[in-house]
């Protein structure tokens, strides 16, 4: 029986996971294609992917792909950025849709004013962007960070320089804390870290006596206060690896990140932190990022099979391309 079921958009008719796992096998031989996955995509796809992980490492794992075809499994950015570093392969995302709130919170002509501002005022910068953000913001930045590398890259700008930091003012707030370097910080946020609730969180930490609250610099400061292990997703993956006893961790992070998580540390027990809906003000119990739940097997399998969507590389790619090199290499 097919059962109609809504992810986002349209209605998908139900097919089989381990079918559709079983026809990704084939198609992916048949097109020569390799799977990369982030972390924050369903468990499902994670498990037929070739590469997983966090930006930094997909960005890296992209430049490694033997195949001529990359289905990028993530959003719209991380498939412009698989584009950049693999100028001659085929890279295909399986929705076009999947955009990602903080890389919109920092349009590219909006971003040029305000350097051009900046310029005018006599102000001597460097601009240091988060790795959400679109292909033509990164073209117009001198330096592309992850939650991962971010300490290490801001040791590069010369002292003399101020540091313009794009989109995220969290992460940027956060960085500003633990390298000692000021500042000016884009007003950009990511819609899923944005609405942890810090009742529900200090609540869940007395429901489990003994835990341990791990959280994304994307998270607000008042969050990252009364966190124990603050990184990006792949440092939480290496943390919790690290501990051996057994213990429950409060997990203020896209939820999905979860399945890699019990894949790699299962002795734990692992408790996604509720977000509140902005809209409504209630709380909810998952933080999905929706753009990343667009990535669905039927759309994976649906691009493999037909080609499409696919990034098409654009002339200031050769810019971003450049400075991705330089800060990811
Ligand atoms: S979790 Fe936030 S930063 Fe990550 S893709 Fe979704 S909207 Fe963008």
């Amino acid at each position: 029986m097919s059962l109609p079921v809504i992810t986002g958009d349209k209605e998908e008719v139900y097919e089989d996971p381990l079918d559709l796992m079983d026809e990704i096998d084939e198609l992916k031989k048949e097109k020569d294609a390799s799977i990369l996955a982030h972390f924050y995509v369903d468990g499902e796809i994670q498990d037929i992917a070739d590469f997983t992980g966090d930006s930094l490492k997909l960005a890296r794992d992209a430049t490694k792909v033997k195949t001529s075809t990359i289905v990028f499994s993530g959003v719209h950015f991380m498939g412009e950025s698989a584009k950049i570093m693999n100028p001659e392969k085929r890279v295909l995302i399986p929705d076009m849709l999947a955009g990602c709130s903080l890389a919109e919170s920092c349009p590219a002509d909006q971003l040029g004013s305000f350097q051009e501002q900046l310029r005018a005022e006599g102000r001597s910068f460097e601009t240091v962007a988060y790795i959400n953000t679109s292909a033509a913001v990164k073209s117009l930045c001198d330096w592309i960070v992850t939650s991962g590398n971010a300490q290490e890259i801001i040791g590069r700008v010369p002292d003399d320089k101020e540091i313009l930091f794009v989109p995220d003012q969290h992460l940027g707030r956060y960085l500003m804390e633990v390298t000692g370097r000021k500042m000016i910080l884009w007003p950009g946020s990511c819609m899923v870290h944005e609405v942890f609730s810090i009742q529900d969180l200090i609540r869940a930490k007395r429901n489990n006596p003994g835990s341990k609250v791990i959280a994304h610099p994307e998270c607000p400061q008042n969050i990252l206060e009364i966190t124990d292990f603050i990184g990006g997703t792949e440092k939480m993956r290496q943390h919790v690896m690290s501990v051996k006893e057994p213990t429950t961790f409060l997990v203020a992070t896209e939820s999905a990140m979860i399945h890699a998580f019990e894949k790699s540390a299962p002795q734990h027990n692992f408790v996604p932190v509720p977000g509140i809906m902005v809209d409504t003000g209630e709380t909810c119990a998952c933080n999905r990022c929706p753009h990343m739940a667009r990535n669905t097997l039927q759309k994976v399998r649906d691009c493999l099979r037909d080609g499409t969507p696919e990034i098409v590389w654009q002339d200031y790619f050769e810019k971003a391309r450049a400075v991705l090199d330089k800060s990811l290499l």
